[in-house]
């Protein structure tokens, strides 16, 4: 039987609810074959991160081209990247295995307050892995220290938007969760045109791993050969049923829900 394959190249959080564990989940309920390339661990659960041990940059890479050369990836995602060297040896991996359907979620700080990107790594993840998306995911906080305007109008996250394309990303889904109000709104840009996503909101605080299974959700689609759009509708679709029943699970944020 024939599968599409995705990979996520992310860290590890020993809670299940985000990272490459959110990650694979969303990958068995699309029907892709999940694959992972650690970059760090966490020790974690709903309510806080209590360690981070990140891989050696070397890892990352032996884990990334063992599954390339013999599995094969149809489209990946890149979720927690800690440091400078893992950030530059994974563009180098991208580059070289020609890794065309590339998702980036650019994970900076945890819902429960943890940096899971070092400060000085904000910078690099602009120059060398941005220009490699097909897709870049960030969240409003996310925009902000992207591209440094504060996303606070809809004018403003249009412009934001641009400013993410304009860095060499070939669309972006700018995600509203963070906004106020009745819907829960995105903005998709492709470099000619927005859309916008627009799902009720839902009153929950266990939306933890709500930005990893969005991001892997369109990965999953895309590895199946969906055009952008439509898998931009997909994993909207996904996590606004994942975030619907969520599991009552910890006593912190909650993880979303993945048999929703
Ligand atoms: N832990 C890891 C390993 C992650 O990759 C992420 C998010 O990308 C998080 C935690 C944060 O999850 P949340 O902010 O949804 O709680």
């Amino acid at each position: 039987m024939k599968i599409a394959r995705a990979l996520t190249i992310a860290g590890s959080d020993s809670g299940g609810g985000a990272g490459i564990q959110a990650d694979l989940k969303t990958f068995q309920e699309l029907d892709v074959f999940g694959m992972s390339a650690l970059t760090a661990i966490t020790a974690q659960n709903t309510k806080e991160v209590t360690g981070i041990y990140e891989l050696p940059p070397e890892a990352v890479a032996k884990q990334i081209d063992a599954v390339v050369t013999d599995i094969g990836v149809d489209a990946a995602k890149t979720g927690m990247i800690s440091s400078i060297p893992i950030l530059e040896i994974i563009a180098a991996k991208v580059k070289e295995h020609r890794i065309h359907h590339l998702v980036i979620d650019p994970v900076m700080i945890s819902k429960s307050g943890a940096a899971l990107l070092k400060e000085e790594a904000r910078h690099a993840l602009k120059r060398l892995l941005i220009p490699l998306a097909e897709v870049v995911t960030p969240n409003l906080p996310e925009t902000e220290v992207l591209t440094g305007i504060t996303p606070d109008t809809e004018e403003k996250r249009k412009e934001a938007a641009r400013r993410i394309v304009e860095m060499g990303a070939r669309s972006v889904v700018i995600k509203g969760g963070h906004l106020r109000g009745e819907k829960a709104v995105d903005l998709f840009f492709d470099g000619e045109t927005f859309e916008y996503l627009t799902a009720p909101r839902i009153k929950t605080r266990h939306t933890h791993g709500t930005g990893c299974t969005f991001s892997a959700a369109l990965t999953a689609e895309l590895a199946k050969g969906r055009p952008l759009p439509e898998a931009v509708r997909t994993a909207k679709e996904y996590i606004t049923a994942a975030i619907r029943h969520p599991l009552e699970l910890g006593g912190g944020h909650g993880p979303v829900n993945h048999w929703a």
